[in-house]
């Protein structure tokens, strides 16, 4: 591997192989670069524990990690240009614009949140939550909201329905799909998580907006498209988020065609289409075993790639199998999925109690995943029938 190993995003991917190259035994350089001016933090709890004032800045590591593991941590420091070819990044930071050489070059720049179309930068009370910065302008407004849409009920939107639920916020949650997660989770499964969401907040299923609508420079309701009107002061717009990649812009790294997710084209161990540049997390998709191309923006899957990634640089074998896995917290019950069913298997449910309950997935007789809510220890205990080929007759009636 050649040195410096030049990092490019200063979130869980980029801190996450920092470490493990440092813990595997990497000596060189390692320069970390992250465009926000806060050392790196963790999403997950910004539209749970941020939102509702029950944590700050959900720091990854403590400033001494950086120090002490010799990880060269710039913030404010944007990569604008990639050269392949001078094995070069482009950095612009506090208005001088400079230019690092790397060895080896790993991107994990994750995703920028997409906004509404048509809402003017200068409303206030429209919101996004994909930084620190964006989850305690939510927490503020949220303060002194008499009452929040959110647009999307995809898992960040339905966290934030049931924050500003917490908060005693009236919220209505509006969705264009008929059932919420059904895309992601299937029919069945998309309908019992959306129980939750009827007990707590009024839910707008198979309906779009059409206009977040502004009086005097402030948002003021949201027009849906059946013709209603929904009141609120305060919009959270969930709507997903995309890989801003115009730094790649000139370099020749390929990205992936939007139908397989698009995002940065890697290999099965995140090497892009250039020498000695890798990619990895939101941003990247890579191809699995079968040939397929899968970007996937969840913490766990990050994790993972981090570690695979690791051990490709390091020349390790890496032999425990991960299981995908996934969690979203919403109105007090972890909702958890392990493995990776297509929302087409067959469903099993093996518990339910109207709110707690826990199913197997199924295609061909054989167990593709476990979805949970509230049943943590009993999920977790699955996760070992994930590892081999399991009959789904396996589990039921234990
Ligand atoms: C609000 C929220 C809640 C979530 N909750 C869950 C959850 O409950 N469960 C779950 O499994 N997953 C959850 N996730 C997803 C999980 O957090 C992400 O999968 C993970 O953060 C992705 O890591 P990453 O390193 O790819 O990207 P990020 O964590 O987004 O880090 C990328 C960093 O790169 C920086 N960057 C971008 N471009 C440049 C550039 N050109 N130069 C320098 N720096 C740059 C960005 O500013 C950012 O700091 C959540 C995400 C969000 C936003």
């Amino acid at each position: 591997m050649n040195e410096p190993i030049v990092i490019v995003g200063a979130g869980l991917g980029g801190v996450r192989i920092a470490d493990n190259l440092r813990s595997g035994g990497y000596e060189g350089e390692i320069v970390l670069l992250g465009q926000e001016s806060h050392p790196p933090y963790d999403r997950p709890p910004l539209s749970k524990a941020v939102v509702t004032g029950d944590a700050d800045r959900p720091d990854l590591k403590p400033a001494e990690f950086y120090v002490d593991n010799r990880i060269d941590l710039r913030t404010s420091s944007r990569v604008v240009a990639v050269d392949p070819l001078a094995h070069t990044v482009t950095v612009e930071s506090g208005g001088a614009t400079s230019e690092v050489a790397y060895g080896t070059l790993v991107l994990a720049t994750g995703l920028v949140a997409r906004r509404f179309p048509g809402v003017d930068d200068d409303v206030t009370g429209v919101h996004v939550i994909r930084t620190i910065d964006d989850a305690l302008a939510v927490r503020k407004a949220a303060s002194r909201a008499t009452s929040a849409a959110v647009v999307g009920a995809g898992f960040i939107g339905s966290e934030v329905a049931a924050s500003l639920h917490a908060l005693g916020v009236p919220v209505t949650l509006i969705e264009p799909a008929p059932t919420p997660l059904a895309v992601a989770i299937g029919e069945r499964m998309g309908q019992m998580v959306t129980r939750l969401h009827r007990e707590a907040v009024d839910l707008r299923t198979g309906v779009g907006v059409d206009e977040i609508v502004a009086r005097d420079g402030a948002v003021s309701s949201v027009r849906l498209s059946d013709g209603s009107t929904v009141e609120a002061d305060l919009v959270v717009v969930g709507i997903g988020g995309y890989p801003d990649l115009d730094y790649l812009e000139g370099s020749g790294i390929e990205l992936a065609p939007r139908e397989s997710g698009g995002g940065i084209a890697c290999n099965g161990v995140g090497l892009t289409s250039a020498p000695d540049v890798y990619a990895l997390g939101d941003a990247a998709n890579w191809t699995d075993a079968h040939g397929d191309h899968h970007r996937v923006e969840h913490w766990n899957h990050v994790v993972d790639q981090a570690a695979l990634l690791a051990a490709e640089l390091l020349g390790h074998t890496i032999t425990h199998q991960a299981v995908p896995y996934f969690w979203s917290d919403q109105y007090g019950l972890k909702i958890q999925m392990l493995g990776a069913p297509h929302p087409d298997d067959e469903v099993h449910v093996a518990q339910d109690d109207g709110r707690k309950f826990l199913a197997y997935y199924s295609r061909d007789g054989l167990l593709t995943g476990v979805i949970g809510a509230g049943l943590v220890g009993k999920l977790m205990k699955t996760r070992p029938y994930l590892q081999t080929p399991t009959p789904v007759s396996a589990l039921l009636g234990q």
